[in-house]
């Protein structure tokens, strides 16, 4: 315990200042500067344990033990484990690189016993999962998978008007050769993803690690509104065609939709034109991100929104569209995987479903995958409040590398 105690805190001071803002939030953006050092690091790691790393067409790192990439893509049968090292703006530390770190350290107990794997095992190390800089979340594993067009990949553009293809040429890479990755993905016999918990489940069951059920069905939702620029000092209310009021509307009814159904709806993105205190506002566009435990109650919840942003929006001489921009349907992690997951960790793990998006749930599409949870005892994600206790993430470590040694000898 101690010694994995010591390793763990040492990866993760190697990583601690990688992209670190002076608030303590990260900006870990895909081929990036701080990305680029991620990388480097995840190299170093894999080197100085003598795994072998490539990089695959799409961006993504593996670190082989008991492959040589240099012969071609793994064989049938292989193990991966791992999770992303990119962050949304200002997130916190924990939400993919303790899926990375765990990975390797679990790696190293399993090595410790001396023998040999009779299955490759890869730490991996997705690209762009959060969709921070380019706007597609998991966009490593869904192109390897298939689930994306790599010529839509290729022309996606960053804040900056820097395309996907751009960037990661002046990274030094390839962007002809994004794409669906068969060999690849047809050779891996499992994916764990060990990741921190998004919520307070695990908090409240009063454990330090769980396992994935499910994902929640969930999608995002451009509502744009149309009115009309006046003046705040002159223009009689009756007069006014004001999208903020449709706005407010369809942001409430999203709350009291959700809460009413057991899921989740957020508007957290907002762009008003011209967006000046002494202005009427000319036009509003809002995002809707919502979550529910099944498709119908999502329709649901998504129907209510529309419907009240439509009616309020007819009521003040607003038009009102909403565009659905991403979906993605429920993911159930496979059962077979989930039995032996759960006999590994002594049946002693609960299972909960999730309403976040991860790799795991792209890769599940085409190989049996299964997750893993930690313990976040503040349940905030995306922020530099996402924690998990150095003892919880020792406690991930060892499930994760109970679970290998369930996998790999098998
Ligand atoms: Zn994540």
């Amino acid at each position: 315990m101690t010694d994995l105690l010591s390793g763990f805190r040492a990866m993760w001071t190697e990583l601690a200042p990688i992209g670190r803002r002076p608030d303590g939030g990260y900006d870990r953006f895909a081929w990036t500067g701080a990305d680029l050092e991620l990388r480097a690091w995840f190299r170093r790691t894999a080197t100085a344990r003598d795994l072998v790393v490539e990089q695959d067409r799409n961006g993504n790192l593996w670190a082989w033990w008991g492959h040589d990439p240099a012969g071609g893509a793994p064989p049938a049968g292989a193990l991966a484990t791992g999770s992303h090292l990119d962050s949304v703006p200002g997130g916190g530390a924990y939400d993919g690189p303790l899926g990375v770190v765990a990975a390797f350290l679990a790696l190293d107990e399993l090595r410790a016993g001396g023998a040999a794997p009779s299955r490759p095992v890869a730490v991996v190390g997705f690209t762009e999962e959060e969709g921070a800089r380019f706007g597609v979340a998991c966009l490593g594993s869904k192109l390897s998978v298939g689930a994306l067009d790599p010529g839509r990949a290729c022309a996606l553009l960053d804040a900056t008007g820097t395309s996907l293809a751009d960037a990661m040429h002046g990274a030094g890479n390839d962007p002809g050769a994004l794409g669906r990755d068969e060999e690849r993905m047809g050779g891996l016999a499992a994916f764990v993803e060990l990741h921190v918990e998004q919520g307070r489940f695990l908090s409240d069951a009063g454990a330090a690690v769980g396992i994935a059920t499910e994902i929640w069905p969930h999608g995002r939702w451009r509502i744009c509104l149309e009115g009309e620029a006046n003046h705040a000092g002159t223009a009689r209310l009756e007069d006014r065609r004001d999208p903020m009021l449709p706005f407010a509307a369809a942001v409430a009814t999203a709350r009291t939709a959700a809460a009413g159904r057991g899921g989740l709806a957020t508007v957290g993105r907002v762009a008003v034109r011209p967006n000046a205190t002494n202005a009427v506002a000319a036009s509003v566009e809002a995002w809707l991100d919502a979550r529910a435990p099944a498709e119908v109650t999502l329709e649901e919840i998504v129907g209510e929104v529309r419907a009240e942003g439509e009616r309020s929006a007819a009521e003040h001489g607003v038009s009102c569209r909403v565009v659905e921009e991403s979906r993605s349907a429920a993911v159930a992690f496979d059962e077979e995987l989930r039995a032996r997951v759960a006999r590994a960790l002594g049946d002693a793990a609960p299972e909960m479903p999730t309403g976040a998006g991860h790799d795991a749930g792209v890769l599940a599409q085409v190989v049996p995958t299964s997750m893993l949870f930690v313990r976040n005892p503040t349940g905030v994600s995306h922020s530099p409040d996402e924690h998990a206790s150095d003892e919880d993430c020792v406690d991930g470590v060892r499930a994760l590398s109970r679970v290998l040694e369930e996998l790999v000898w098998q």
